[in-house]
């Protein structure tokens, strides 16, 4: 049985309140929940029937009641203002009365009171700016964007919220004892000064920009800022008022790429000067060659009929000479057919069709078949795709280069052994070219690709040094790549790649 409280409330009376259809009122029990209410309270809150609609609401009373509980108070009253479901505000006066059993909090009866039409325009303003208030103050202390309140004369930081204060490291306390150009980086205090004149200058009120701060530990911290000027009734700037989000992390992304942009058009550049020295070589090479091949041919032919004329007249020491004579014709007539062959490998020439390597390196194996036979050698071709895609010409020709140099650069006295594989990568195929000879060491893997280069003297393996610069244009071409993997005095592995 509940006590009386202050004499003024019995729970039986409160039953009988509970019944009322114009008085809103509500039982409370000891932990705060509702247990009942009479039919008043849902005229006053204008609900039909929707009991959940009712207790939401009325949990804004709820925590004011248990707030004076605890503080011991039996009886407190308090006014209001609650939104309703359909948009329109009431102002409620509360007042509860706590019910008391055996000295202890045992709920409360809280009667509600419409009291909206009482309530005076002051009163209402005040509510109105209050709320505006705390909203406002809530946004500067809860913005994840920090936020600086500024005294336009002189700069002096006047306010900052909690945001910025831990960005830059600093209290709001140290914050406040310096100007906006304390804590600016020392290179970006012209652009700060330059942003504001302007906006100065041109009647803006609000304008943005990008500049470094310093933390308080001596660290930059790029920002992105955007000011507002608050000016009083004669245009005069009051207070700045500036939002400032870090973009260090963007700022350094960005330098990056454009420090990546820089290497690429430094590399691009470079490309191009390759190409089209390269283009030019390979003119150089054409037309030398091809002009070269007539008057090489007539000193061939002359010097075959002087030495078929005379050579019943010549001493040992005269034949001797007609030899060299003769080779040195053999050898730049063939220097010529290889740079003109490489000279030839031109992108506009390139024509592409789809053949079978399988039996196109069958011309590969009859070419060699003399040296091969010559020096006793083994040439293994393993099953290649029969069908591919490419320049069948120059593709017969990069095999038979790389095979005949697995041939030719063995040890004396070596069996030379050669082996041809393929493996299909999807989108590309992959070929391997692997020899028993001498192999080629590792800080020349780069150069034996480059026209000329040779590793050798010429009296021990003979060559020009253009083949596998020819097999390297060859697979440029073809959309691949070509590379090496040897050691001296281990063999060599030729790797290449051809485009599906
Ligand atoms: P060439 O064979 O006419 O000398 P290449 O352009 O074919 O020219 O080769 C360039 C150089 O690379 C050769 O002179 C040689 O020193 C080295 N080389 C090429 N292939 C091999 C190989 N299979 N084994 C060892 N060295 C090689």
């Amino acid at each position: 049985m509940n006590t009386l409280i202050n004499g003024a409330v019995e729970l039986p009376f409160v039953n009988t309140l509970l019944k009322s259809q114009n008085i809103a009122v509500m039982l409370m029990d000891s932990s705060m929940e509702m247990v009942d209410y009479s039919p008043g309270l849902k005229t006053l809150f204008r609900l039909e029937n929707d009991d959940l609609q009712l207790r939401n609401l009325l949990k804004v009373c709820q925590h004011k009641i248990i707030k004076k509980a605890g503080s011991g108070e039996t009886e407190c009253a308090s006014s209001r203002k609650i939104t309703l479901e359909d948009g329109s505000v009431i102002f409620v006066k509360i007042k509860i009365i706590g019910l008391i059993k055996d000295n202890s909090f045992n709920g409360a009866v809280v009667f509600l009171e419409d009291e909206t039409e009482h309530i005076d325009k002051h009163v209402l303003l005040e509510m109105k700016l209050n709320e505006q208030f705390d909203l406002m103050r809530k946004l500067y202390l809860e913005s994840p964007v920090g936020i600086f309140i500024i005294n336009s004369e002189n700069a002096r930081i006047l306010h900052a919220n909690p945001t910025i204060c831990s960005m830059l490291g600093y209290t709001e306390s140290e914050i406040r004892s310096r100007t906006a150009y304390d804590i600016t980086h020392p290179e970006d205090q012209g652009t700060h000064i330059g942003f504001y004149q302007e906006s100065l200058n041109n009647q803006m009120n609000i304008f943005q920009f990008r500049k470094r701060y310093l933390k308080k530990d001596g660290s930059p911290f790029w920002a992105h800022i955007s000011v507002s000027i608050i000016k009083d009734k004669y245009g005069s700037p009051l207070y700045d008022v500036a939002t400032i989000q870090e973009i260090t992390e963007v700022v350094e992304a960005q330098k990056k790429v454009e420090a990546q942009d820089q290497q690429l058009s430094t590399k691009n550049r470079e490309l191009e000067k390759y190409i089209d020295s390269n283009a030019q070589l390979q003119n150089f090479a054409y037309i030398a060659s091809h002009d070269m091949k007539a008057p090489l041919r007539m000193i061939g032919s002359f010097t075959q009929l002087l030495n078929h004329r005379l050579s019943k007249h010549f001493g040992e020491r005269e034949q001797e000479y007609m030899d060299y004579i003769l080779n040195g014709v053999r050898d730049m007539s063939q220097l010529i057919d290889s740079l003109l062959d490489y000279a030839k490998i031109k992108k506009e020439d390139h024509k592409m069709e789809a053949f079978n390597l399988h039996l196109a390196t069958e011309a590969v194996l009859r070419n060699l078949s003399k040296v091969a036979e010559d020096k006793g050698a083994e040439i293994q071709i393993e099953e290649l795709p029969v069908e591919i895609l490419g320049n069948k010409t120059q593709i017969i020709q990069l095999f038979q280069n790389l095979i005949a140099n697995g041939l030719k650069f063995q040890e004396e006295g070596n069996t030379p052994k050669v082996k041809v594989l393929s493996e299909d990568h999807n989108t590309h195929w992959l070929f391997k070219v692997i020899d028993n000879g001498i192999g080629i060491p590792k800080e020349h893997h780069e150069q034996i690709f480059e026209l000329f280069n040779r590793l050798n003297a010429k009296t021990t393996y003979e060559g020009s040094g253009i083949g596998l610069a020819y097999c390297k244009r060859v697979v440029d071409l073809h959309s691949g790549k070509i590379w090496v993997e040897s050691e001296l005095g281990n063999g060599t592995t030729f790797f290449f790649t051809i485009k599906k």
